[in-house]
């Protein structure tokens, strides 16, 4: 990892804090677009990183390599905090590819009241109906945190990559359940301390329109991706999701042999979850918090592996359909 081991060290004892109280940092993620194939195809610089990407017959057809193509291409459009110009580059490129899928796609625009003033924020959300009315929720925040020069090739990047691969999947061969596909704007907080209600402010939007629309009971699980691309995956459960969705989750992961990614051991994270949790919805949170690069410029594509966004897909992709086979 590219930072002395100092600021490795003090990056721990932050995380940790942040977990513990339940505040810190930017505990947030922390506590924690053209014609899109070929535009995929040209992606830059991913090809290295994609060496180690599993064969699709081993993963469920989830695709490491494009995963990580959306990753590329979302970083080389630089910075994409919420209200800015940024941001609105990856709307059209996430609403691009859901769409060249064969997605149904509903957005919602909003504004946000936020410490640097009102911003236009938008949630995408690509709807695959199922025969049953129950929703399984897939989520992930695509905005960056608000810092100059950063990517977030990790943090917004590779979650909303593998999202877009579990969409091309699922678009094209609906299941049991409906799955929705939450793509949240406004996760991160704009000042640097993670303090409510200074974040989550698009999966706090759409929490509050499914509560008004009578939906939210229909959601029968929510998964949640966040900072799940690194080289040295490692995921810890995270202790204020639900105990049998992790369970769930976690069991899929050791059938399929992840047991050294999706490890044993609790943290308690902060995340979009959150807004869904306290609304009494089951969620679980899949976070890697512990890189050495969290909220810093060193969250660049290097960092991230094709065949660590493969495990994470290959493990949502079971999961829903472990949860299809509990509702027999
Ligand atoms: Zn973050």
């Amino acid at each position: 990892m590219p930072l002395p081991s100092l600021s490795l060290a003090s990056f721990r004892l932050s995380a940790l804090f942040c977990a513990s109280l339940f505040l810190g940092a930017g505990c947030g993620s922390g506590s924690g677009a053209g014609n899109p194939s070929s535009a995929v195809a040209a992606a830059p610089a991913a090809s290295q990183a994609a060496d180690d990407a599993p064969p699709t017959e081993q993963t469920g057809g989830f695709d490491g390599r494009k995963a990580l193509a959306h990753v590329a291409r979302l970083t080389a459009l630089g910075t994409r905090q919420a209200g800015t110009p940024g941001i609105v580059k990856a709307q059209e490129y996430i609403l691009a590819e859901l769409k060249s899928y064969g997605c149904a796609v509903e957005t919602d625009d909003f504004h946000a009241d936020t410490p640097a003033g009102s911003l236009a924020m938008k949630n995408i959300v690509a709807k695959i109906p199922g025969e049953r009315r129950d929703i399984v929720l897939l989520a992930t925040h695509y905005d960056t945190k608000r810092l100059e020069n950063f990517v977030g090739a990790d943090d917004g990047g590779s979650s909303t990559g593998v999202m877009l691969e579990l969409a091309r999947l699922l678009c094209a061969k609906p299941g049991k359940d409906t799955v929705w596909i939450a793509f949240f704007d406004g996760e991160e907080a704009v000042n640097w301390q993670w303090a409510d209600p200074d974040n989550r402010y698009g999966s706090r939007q759409m929490a509050a329109r499914m509560a008004a629309a009578g939906d939210l009971k229909r959601i029968k699980a929510l998964l949640l991706a966040d900072i799940v691309g690194s080289k040295d995956l490692r995921i810890r459960r995270e202790s204020f999701s639900t105990k049998s969705l992790t369970n769930l989750v976690w069991d899929t992961a050791r059938r399929l042999g992840y047991s050294k990614i999706f490890v044993g051991d609790q943290s308690p994270i902060e995340d979009d979850h959150a807004s869904f949790l306290s609304r009494g919805v089951p969620c679980v949170d899949v976070i890697d918090l512990e890189i050495p690069y969290w909220h810093t410029t060193q969250d660049t594509l290097d960092k991230l592996s094709a065949r660590s966004l493969a495990i994470v897909g290959h493990v949502f992709r079971e999961s829903i359909r472990e949860l299809e086979r509990k509702s027999r």
